[in-house]
């Protein structure tokens, strides 16, 4: 891995997340969803490296960032100049990029050796991580493909756990821009129907429903009306097996059509480490 990370073998097997990123403001504003994240980095074990699985990066074909400098991509418009001033300068990793490549084979993985990081994984990962010291990778998603698709590639980072490597799925379970009412700070009702629902699926294991589009139902295709902010969540769950808790902070909704639940999986027994 990065020349500070030694070599990949035995390590904590690490746990999974899935973060509800929402407004890229979050990465500088001192709110509750910002404070979820923050608490969250001081409990986790340090990863070697982190694996970041974004909305923001949709492509044809799928690509892994390889760059080990990874330049902080400023993409999105209207927000104030101190946003744009942000820099998140996490060093890359050619090599668990190479490896993630080697890993799949649903896809032919091509490597991105200017892709730089965004909001998606820097908005989240400043307060996560604030140092900027773990390398970040970044693999793209391929929107064109089905739900089934993505599920079976996220099972196949599997072994990346166990390599010090910690995934990141970075979108929103409940996200319809054209909806949104910034003045509201809960969420409509066919929002928090559906955001209940997928935690049930969650809970329960169902990763056959939260895999297939068809089972998205009327409030599912209001509250997912594209996939690129749902399908993170995918490579979270699809992760889950039966050695892990798993727990959901940042449980909300806000703007009416945004959910900014958040899921945590990690080996049982592991609640209260911190390092
Ligand atoms: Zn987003």
């Amino acid at each position: 891995m990065n020349a500070k990370g030694g070599a990949r073998g035995s390590a904590t097997r690490m746990p999974v997340l899935f973060i509800g990123h929402g407004s890229p403001m979050n990465a500088i504003e001192e709110n509750g969803f910002r404070r979820g994240w923050s608490e969250l980095g001081r409990t986790l074990p340090r990863p070697k490296g982190v694996l970041c699985i974004s909305a923001h990066w949709e492509t044809r074909g799928v690509f892994v960032t390889s760059s080990d400098r990874p330049e902080t991509i400023h993409d999105f418009y209207g927000f104030p100049r101190e946003l744009f001033a942000v820099r998140y300068p996490a060093p890359g990793d050619p090599a668990l990029a190479r490896a993630v490549a080697e890993t799949v084979t649903q896809a032919s993985i091509g490597l991105d050796g200017e892709r730089g990081l965004d909001h998606g994984a820097w908005s989240v990962l400043c307060a996560i991580f604030p140092r900027a010291e773990i390398p970040v990778v970044q693999l793209s998603l391929d929107t064109a493909r089905p739900a089934s698709f993505h599920f079976a590639l996220a099972e196949e980072l599997a072994p990346l756990r166990d390599q010090g490597v910690l995934l990141l799925g970075s979108g929103n379970m409940v996200h319809n821009l054209g909806m949104i009412d910034f003045h509201r700070p809960d969420g409509y009702d066919w929002a928090v129907r559906f955001n209940d629902e997928l935690k049930r699926r969650i809970r329960s294991g169902d990763h056959a429903a939260l895999a297939d589009e068809a089972a998205l139902g009327p409030d599912g295709r209001r509250a997912v009306p594209t996939p690129e902010h749902y399908l993170p969540l995918l490579y979270a769950v699809a992760l889950k097996d039966d050695g892990d808790d798993l727990t959901l902070f940042n449980d909300a909704m806000t703007m009416g059509s945004i959910s900014m639940t958040s899921i945590l999986i990690r080996p049982k027994g592991e609640g209260a480490k911190r390092t």
